[in-house]
């Protein structure tokens, strides 16, 4: 089986920044944010669940996700994010499990925003990559990107995990407080790593606690 890198960090970290980069040097991009919305979109795999458990006032005109409707629903009932949660993760882990299995770069990146918060990240990918900047550079770019106040930036990155838990878990980490140039460089250093370390066969799923260089 290909090398996995969970890849993972922040809002507005530099994540899909990096993947790309990851991606044109011939790696196989799988992210899970994006599989979560193909699962959510009209016609997707999750909306029967989805509709069943929420009803058909989640759900538009179109067949997919109501996403202002459904956040209005669980930012105040952490009950209804659990059931939502429950639904969704086992089809965007199934779904990633995939496109690894098909993959056919050099090794694959596998981006997940709440690698992390998932906990037990080293089930998950062979090694864990943490993109980190700090909180200030975040809400600079989710700002700019996102037209997002700087009081929702902040409020998103507080219910994110901390800076201090992302960086205990990684195995490698891009310092992208920088310009992209030096993102760029960060990312072609550890491609040459990756594509050594992707030589030999790897387990799937991977085992926590096994070599993982
Ligand atoms: P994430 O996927 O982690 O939320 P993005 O990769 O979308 O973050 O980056 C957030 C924003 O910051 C994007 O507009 C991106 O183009 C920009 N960005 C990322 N890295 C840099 C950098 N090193 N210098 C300047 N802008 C950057």
């Amino acid at each position: 089986m290909p090398l996995v890198i969970g890849l993972t960090g922040g809002i507005g970290s530099g994540k899909s920044r990096a993947g790309a980069l990851f991606e044109a040097l011939g790696a196989t991009l799988v992210d899970a944010d994006l599989e979560s919305h193909r699962l959510t979109a009209p016609g997707g795999a999750a909306m029967p669940s989805i509709e069943a458990a929420f009803g058909p006032e989640v759900v538009t005109a179109e067949g997919a996700l109501d996403r202002p409707r459904m956040r209005s629903i669980v930012y105040g009932d952490p009950s209804a994010r659990t059931r939502l949660e429950a639904i969704l993760h086992p089809l965007i882990r199934a779904a990633c499990d995939r496109q690894v299995l098909a993959a056919t770069g050099t090794y694959v990146i596998l981006m997940i925003p709440l690698l992390v918060e998932g906990g037990e990240p080293h089930a998950r990918a062979h090694r864990v990559l943490v993109i980190d900047c700090s909180e200030a550079t975040q809400v600079a770019r989710v700002v700019g990107r996102d037209r997002l106040s700087e009081e929702t930036a902040r409020r998103i990155i507080a219910a994110q995990a901390s800076r201090a838990q992302r960086l205990a878990v990684a195995d490698d980490i891009i310092d992208n407080e920088g310009t992209e140039v030096a993102l760029t460089h960060q990312v072609e250093a550890l491609h040459r790593r990756y594509a050594r370390l992707a030589a030999r066969p790897w387990p799937w799923p991977p085992r926590p606690g096994t070599a993982r260089d």
